[in-house]
C-alpha cells in the first residue's frame, strides 16, 4: 500500500504520538469496537455536555491506520456539537467510499484527510473507519437518552 509521503507522516505521527489515548475515569458512553479482519480493537469513551462533545478517550491496539484514525477522531471532534460531528462524520465515510476519487476539504477534515488514500484499498478501509464508527455509534446512544427523556416529558 502507498500513501502521499507527506499523508503518510501525519498518520505514523498520530499513531507514534496518539492524542486523547487513556480512558478517562467519567464519561457518559463507552463502546468497545473492534475490526476483526484486521485484528483492531478500541473502546472509546464519550461525554457530551448541552449537545457539545466535552472528552474522548479511547485505548485501542491495532494497525497504524485504526489507531491513527481514532486518535484523529478524538482531537478533530472534540468541541464540536453533536450535529457538526455527525456532519464531519458522514464526511469522512464519504471520503472512504470513494475509491480513491476524493481528496477530502482539509477545511472540514484536517488530518483526516491523510487518509484519503486509504479509500482505494478496500480491505483497509474498515481500518480507517473504527474510530469514526465507535464514535457514531456513541453518539447515537447518548441522542437515544436524551430522546427517552424527552418522551417521559423531560425538559427540552
Ligand atoms: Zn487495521
Amino acid at each position: 500500500m502507498e500513501l502521499d509521503t507527506l499523508y503518510q507522516e501525519v498518520i505514523l505521527d498520530h499513531y507514534k504520538h496518539p492524542l486523547n489515548k487513556g480512558l478517562s475515569g467519567t464519561y457518559d458512553v463507552q463502546v468497545h469496537h473492534i475490526n476483526p479482519s484486521c485484528g483492531d480493537e478500541i473502546t472509546l469513551n464519550l461525554t457530551v455536555r448541552e449537545s457539545k462533545i466535552q472528552s474522548i478517550t479511547w485505548d485501542g491496539v491495532g494497525c497504524s491506520i485504526s489507531q491513527a484514525s481514532v486518535s484523529i477522531v478524538s482531537d478533530l471532534l472534540l468541541d464540536k456539537s453533536l450535529d457538526e460531528a455527525g456532519a464531519i462524520t458522514e464526511q469522512f465515510i464519504e471520503l472512504m467510499h470513494s475509491k480513491g476519487t476524493k481528496e477530502g476539504d482539509p477545511l472540514v477534515l484536517e488530518d483526516a484527510v491523510a487518509m484519503a488514500g486509504v479509500s482505494k484499498f478496500p480491505a483497509r478501509i474498515k481500518c480507517a473507519l473504527l474510530g469514526w464508527m465507535a464514535y457514531r455509534d456513541a453518539a447515537d446512544r447518548i441522542k437515544q437518552s436524551q430522546d427517552s427523556v424527552d418522551e417521559r416529558g423531560g425538559s427540552q
